[in-house]
């Protein structure tokens, strides 16, 4: 498994296929955002070439992300293409869910194996404030076709922002009452150097407030132990409930010392760390006919550049890129 130079062993790919999105979080893009043209963005053999060389070095899990992947016209035949990889062991999709009720069927039959889905809030109203061009009637109908298609266990994510939804994680916290799922909050990170970045500043919610806000109102949380130490999330249960609550906290608990991750963007760079600008170019070497030992040996030279621990409280975070751009 390839190890960093702090001794992590960094063995999961997320790979992002579009930046493109088909809502406008505030947190993430602004809502006249620019985005790639499609015939910029590694194809779909580029992205099996990097999965191939991946899992020979001894990358075992992956993950799809954007701005959102289920735009990417191909999805359907990138997820076949890495399913049949051997050594692609998990292949997991991070998605809005928008387009699900479409796609979730088609996807768990190329081999997808389940989602993550970003819900911020059950309100309707702040949720159409924090994600904008989101409705939750779409997103809810989503969530239930990807339960339907067996994209499971079904993990939710939701960004904390003050004055849209800090005091709705109670009822999101609540669906782990009676259903299996796994709902995660996640602390926002500014990324880039303008109006997200901004508002991710003066929004920001610690995550000790938000579980401060749960058990108030729900109980006491039961620590539960970590099934892998690379897990961002520190996972919780309320008494004689179904599901598990999970607090992604990089600003007020940062894992960078676990980090197991490295970055694809669509445009072909490996990104070394979410929160600093290092990268380096993979798309050239797939260009220029490099086969998977090129690629490998740019993975393992990514791997062994991998910075760590971030700067953000010190205002320093990646200025190049937005989250859309990096896919979380
Ligand atoms: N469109 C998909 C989605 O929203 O799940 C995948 C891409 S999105 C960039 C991945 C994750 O990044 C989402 O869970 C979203 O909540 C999170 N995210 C976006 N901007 C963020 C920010 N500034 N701080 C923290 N999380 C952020
Ligand atoms: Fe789109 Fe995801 Fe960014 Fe929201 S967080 S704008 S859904 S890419």
């Amino acid at each position: 498994m390839p190890k960093d130079s702090f001794g992590r062993e960094i063995d999961y790919l997320r790979i992002s296929l579009i930046d493109a999105c088909n809502l406008r979080c505030v947190y993430c893009m602004p809502e006249h955002a620019r985005f790639a043209l499609l015939k910029d963005l590694l194809t779909a053999a580029q992205i099996e070439s990097v999965a191939r060389a991946a899992v020979s070095v001894g990358y075992r899990k992956f993950r799809l992300t954007g701005g959102e992947p289920t735009l990417r016209p191909d999805l359907v035949e990138i997820v076949e293409r890495l399913a049949a990889v051997k050594g692609v062991g998990d292949l997991a999709m991070t998605t809005n869910a928008v387009t699900l009720p479409k796609l979730a069927h088609r996807l768990k039959q190329a081999g997808l194996k389940r989602v993550n889905v970003h819900l911020d809030s059950l309100d309707p109203q702040n949720l159409r404030q924090q994600m904008r061009w989101g409705s939750l009637e779409d997103i809810w109908a989503g969530i239930m076709a990807a339960e339907e298609a067996g994209l499971t266990p079904i993990k939710l994510n939701a960004v904390v922002a003050a004055g849209f939804n800090e005091s709705d994680v109670v009822d999101l916290a609540r669906l782990t009452i009676d259903r299996n799922w796994h709902v995660r909050f996640i602390e926002l990170m500014p990324l880039g150097t303008g109006e997200c970045a901004q508002l991710s500043i003066q929004r920001y919610v610690s995550n000790i407030e938000t579980r401060r806000r749960i058990e108030l109102a729900l109980g006491p949380l039961m620590e539960l132990s970590p099934t892998t130490l690379a897990d961002e999330s520190r996972n919780y249960r309320l008494a004689n409930t179904r599901g598990i609550i999970g607090f992604i906290s990089p600003v007020s608990a940062p894992y960078c010392g676990n980090c197991n991750r490295m970055r694809l963007t669509a445009d072909g760079k490996f990104h070394l760390c979410l929160l600093n600008d290092d990268e380096l170019d993979v798309k050239a070497a797939l260009m220029n006919g490099g086969g998977q030992e090129k690629v490998a040996q740019i993975l393992l030279k990514a791997v062994a550049l991998k910075p760590t621990g971030h700067r953000l409280l010190q205002g320093r975070s990646t200025t190049e890129r937005l989250m859309h751009q990096l896919g979380g």
